[in-house]
């Protein structure tokens, strides 16, 4: 959507987007570089993976964001716009799940772990490689159905309430899990609450992340192309039951992987854009 504020701006237009809590607004720009500021930080223009007189900005919305109005503005050489980013409620459905109560009020001597792993996982998503890997739209990790999608509202045994973070697949037999996409593996490890865990650092800030997984078959450090075997599923770290949990991390926010990968796969087959 674009209008013109007649008068008080006479040079400056004003662009205007909804995105729902948990999205990811990607936005086409008419220029290949550039800025989207925001009060309080700002997000470099990335080329268009198609076309190299155009770029994209990869804005994800935190689950827990403000409601309302955002002002941003994109600069880029001799080019200025302000964007009215509105912030709504996602259309999410709630869970209630049983897991192992250790999953949920873990015991003393696992709270060490816990908190290293939350520390390294911040560290990991806050990295911002300065490469692309990628250059083909992501593909679903494994050919299975949905069992729980991103954004669900979750209570655990009555008493712990979270969100889910990211897609569920059904695999109630070990299945090979497939890369996303080209990248490079960041962490390979068995952590508490996602259990055999597989990260993969697409560059640009963008992670898939791989969880309760029975077997890997990759190391970190290793460059992965899109569609190889990177790890069997399983029923590893808090689950109900075995099942593949699918996730992206973009800019360090947990964002629903299955928008983000359709709205990429859109640069891929449209234009539209912006101008
Ligand atoms: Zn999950």
């Amino acid at each position: 959507m674009r209008f013109f504020i007649p008068i008080f701006c006479i040079t400056l237009s004003l662009w205007g987007f909804n995105v729902s809590k948990g999205k990811t607004l990607l936005l086409t720009l008419p220029s290949p570089s550039g800025i989207i500021a925001s009060n309080d930080h700002n997000i470099s223009v990335l080329l268009h993976p198609c076309d190299p007189t155009k770029g994209i900005a990869m804005l994800p919305i935190d689950y827990y964001a403000l409601s309302g109005e955002h002002n941003l503005t994109w600069s880029a050489p001799g080019k200025k716009e302000a964007i009215v980013l509105t912030i709504v409620e996602g259309d999410y459905p709630t869970e209630t799940l049983s897991v192992n109560p250790a999953k949920v009020t873990p015991p003393p001597e696992a709270l060490d772990q816990i908190s290293a792993e939350k520390e390294e996982a911040s560290l990991l998503y806050a990295t911002f490689t300065p490469v692309r890997y990628w250059n083909k739209p992501f593909i679903l990790p494994i050919e299975s159905n949905i069992t729980s999608a991103y954004g669900s509202a979750r209570t655990y045994n009555g008493t712990l309430k979270s969100y889910h973070g990211g897609t569920d697949f059904r695999a109630l037999t070990p299945l090979p899990v497939r890369a996303s996409n080209n990248g490079i593996v960041v962490l390979v490890k068995e952590r508490y609450y996602s259990g055999g865990t597989v990260i993969i650092d697409h560059g640009e800030g963008l992670y898939s992340c791989y969880f309760h997984l029975s077997r890997f078959d990759v190391h970190t450090g290793d460059y992965v192309t899109q569609g190889q075997t990177i790890a069997l599923t399983g029923d590893t770290g808090r689950i109900t039951g075995p099942h593949l949990h699918f996730g992206i991390m973009l800019h360090g926010i947990q964002t629903d992987p299955l928008d983000l990968l359709k709205q990429i796969e859109h640069l891929f087959t449209s234009t539209k854009g912006l101008l």
